[in-house]
């Protein structure tokens, strides 16, 4: 009786139609990752600004908004984290509150460059929406 089984030529068909699969799935997913992730930070920035217009309206003496005085005030429930994989310790967010400029929020991150500027960001994503 004749055993049935894979023949080598059939293993490595299996094996190199696998590696094709992972080389078009991985990409793409990296991709989309790094869509929700920046989504997910620019809610974070929201949430920041809308809070940050909120206290000073609340406390019009008061000269330099951050994150922790929000926190404190009960504005935020905590300090939002940026949740991007790319910084494993996570990245942490400013408030730009300079007079002759508009407020803004900065994601930076504790390794490497964050995802910047929230005014930057939402004006780049009304100019690809134009086109
Ligand atoms: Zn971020």
């Amino acid at each position: 009786m004749k055993k049935r089984g894979l023949t080598l030529t059939e293993i490595i068909f299996a094996i190199s139609l696998l590696g094709i699969l992972l080389l078009i799935i991985v990409p793409s997913y990296g991709r989309i990752r790094q869509r929700v992730e920046l989504k997910a930070c620019v809610t974070n920035m929201r949430m920041i600004l809308g809070a940050a217009q909120l206290y000073i309206l609340e406390n019009p003496e008061e000269e330099h908004v951050t994150v922790d005085k929000l926190v404190k005030a009960g504005l935020l429930p905590q300090v939002p984290v940026c949740p991007s994989l790319k910084s494993p310790k996570g990245g942490y967010y400013e408030i730009v509150d300079e007079p002759n400029r508009p407020l803004d929020v900065i994601c930076i991150h504790l390794h490497g460059k964050g995802h910047g500027s929230l005014r930057q960001i939402i004006a780049g994503s009304e100019s690809e929406g134009s086109k």
